[in-house]
């Protein structure tokens, strides 16, 4: 049945240099610009418990991925680092780099800095400042300038839709190394205007980037856990440039998405993993879904990736325009039900159409859990309650691995 209309919110086009589309969205569907928020909860939660990086809280699991890995996987990553790394080293010291140009003050930054993002080939620009109440601790006197320029680069589309598969991975870290080095000549271009410019790179992520362009209008937060941007939903790999440079702020949008997502349930519903939750919560301030990070991590290491939930959810498929008119106008969830959208295969374990999920059993999602350190304590508690006291050579073997990690330090890097 069709839908009365709340809104209409007008975004660029897809392309740099595409017609500005429209997005209805329908009167059941409005609720708040961005997602709900309780900011003096965000304060406290920052202030009592830090946010922290995964690469260095989940540390002890980040390295176990490298051993469950096939050996096409382990092969293509090997080769990926290499390619990403330099560009990641690059990203660091970038905030330390003097400017090259003299600032022009009757210059309209904003609308320059925008389109030389966009002719650089990132889909979504958007700024708001840069809030230090999501940096990670670990980073927090690392980022320099309060201004956040938010980015978002397309990952193949077709490539996608093979998802979970290595193909898939060439298009998600393909995405990223072309990223890096977009990200870098941004900042060079922001620098040549004579101001700072700081990348943060999409592989050392300097916080939790999604309410930033939340608060930047380039998208709302989906039930699997992603910013839904407007033309390419979750198939978006996401960096942040800071600067000084006097720009002005874009303002958070009501996509409609808080409550499609209630309707939709695509994701949840699909997932190998059932790591997706139906319900929002309220979390550390914030009213969102929230993702159980042991049942996916497991899938998403031995799986290429997962990431089913990227490849059903119909904003990524067919866009949000097409699935906002498809809503109002019929009032169902464009592509629901439907193998074209549902479907995907599990290598080993076959096809899955909708209703269908690929079982597992309890041994495949054990994991080592927390930091490095935390898991060699885990384990030696272990060992403690079940052979009593060690002899001193295995007290002096521990005593050494928690040594070694603590001199090696943690480091903020990932492959998110
Ligand atoms: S990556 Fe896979 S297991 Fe993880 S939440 Fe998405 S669909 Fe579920
Ligand atoms: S699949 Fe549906 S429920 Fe999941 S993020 Fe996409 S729109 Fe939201």
């Amino acid at each position: 049945m069709p839908k009365p209309v709340s809104h209409v919110v007008k975004r660029p086009g897809r392309k740099h240099g595409d017609p500005e589309v429209e997005i209805p969205v329908a009167e059941d569907l409005a609720t708040v610009p961005g997602v709900p928020v309780r900011e003096e909860d965000v304060s406290f939660y920052t202030r009592v418990y830090p946010l922290e990086t995964q690469n260095i809280d989940k540390a002890a699991d980040r390295d176990w991925v490298w051993t469950v890995y096939t050996e096409e996987v382990l092969e293509y990553r090997k080769r990926h680092d290499e390619i990403n790394q330099p560009l990641v080293d690059a990203a660091l010291h970038t905030g330390e780099i003097e400017p090259t140009g003299t600032p022009d003050l009757d210059q309209n930054v904003t609308v320059d800095i925008r389109l030389k993002a966009r002719e650089l080939g990132f889909g979504e620009v958007g700024f708001t400042k840069f809030d230090y109440r999501y940096a990670y601790a670990s980073k927090k006197s690392w980022v320099k300038y309060e201004h956040a320029i938010c980015v978002a680069l397309e990952q193949d589309y077709l490539q996608t839709q093979t998802l979970p598969s290595l193909e898939a991975e060439f298009a998600h870290f393909g995405t990223y190394e072309i990223e890096g080095a977009i990200a870098l000549d941004l900042a060079d271009y922001i620098r040549s205007l004579g101001y700072h410019a700081q990348v943060h790179s999409p592989n050392d992520n300097s916080g939790a980037y999604i309410p930033m362009f939340v608060n930047a209008g380039l998208g709302q937060l989906g039930a699997n856990g992603q910013l839904l941007s407007p033309h390419f939903g979750s198939r978006a790999r996401l960096a942040i440039v800071t600067t000084d440079a006097p720009v002005s702020y874009d303002q958070p949008v009501d996509y409609g998405i808080n409550k499609f997502c209630e309707i939709c349930q695509v994701c949840v519903n699909r997932c190998p993993g059932r790591a997706l939750l139906k319900e929002r919560v309220w979390w550390r301030g914030t009213e969102k879904f929230k993702v159980i990070y042991e049942r996916c991590r497991p899938v998403m290491a031995r799986y290429e990736g997962c990431a089913v939930c990227i490849k059903v959810c119909p904003v990524q498929r067919y866009g949000m325009v097409p699935v906002m008119e498809h809503y109002v106008a019929t009032g169902e969830v464009l592509g629901k039900g439907t193998d074209n959208l549902e479907g995907y295969t599990i290598r080993d374990k076959g096809y899955f159409g909708p209703g269908e999920l690929p079982t597992f059993n309890r041994e495949f999602f054990e994991m080592p859990h927390g930091r490095r350190e935390e898991w060699l304590f885990e384990q030696f508690k272990e060992k403690l309650s079940k052979e009593g006291v060690p002899s001193v050579e295995e007290l002096v073997s521990f005593a050494t691995d928690v040594k070694e990690i603590l001199e090696v330090g943690n480091s903020t890097r990932g492959d998110e």
